[in-house]
C-alpha cells in the first residue's frame, strides 16, 4: 500500500456508503450539506462510484422544492441518466 491509498478500514467505509442499500436505507436521514460532505469525503478516498451512489440514495428522500438534490429526478429517467445527474453535480459543486 502507497500512502496515498486510503486505508482498508476507510476503504470499507467508502464501500457502505456507496453500497445502494445504505444510501437509500440512511442517505435520506442526513441534511444536503451532510450528504455532500460524506460525498466530498468518498471522492477524497478515491472512490467517485461510492459519491454518485451514496448522492442517488441520499436524493430520493430529498424535497423538490427545498433541496439540492431531488433534481436528480426530474423527469422519466433511467437508473444511468439519475447517476450522470448526480456526476454532474459532483463536477460542479464537489471537485
Ligand atoms: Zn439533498
Amino acid at each position: 500500500m502507497t500512502t496515498t491509498e486510503p486505508s482498508s478500514s476507510l476503504a470499507a467505509l467508502a464501500h457502505l456508503f456507496g453500497d445502494h442499500a445504505t444510501a437509500s436505507g440512511a442517505g435520506s436521514a442526513f441534511s444536503c450539506e451532510q450528504a455532500d460532505l460524506i460525498a466530498g469525503a468518498l471522492i477524497e478516498l478515491g472512490d467517485v462510484r461510492a459519491a454518485v451512489r451514496w448522492l442517488v440514495g441520499h436524493a430520493e428522500g430529498d424535497d423538490y422544492e427545498h433541496d439540492s438534490h431531488a433534481y436528480f429526478f426530474v423527469g422519466l429517467l433511467s437508473p444511468s441518466q439519475v447517476d450522470q445527474h448526480a456526476l454532474g453535480y459532483i463536477v460542479e459543486n464537489l471537485l
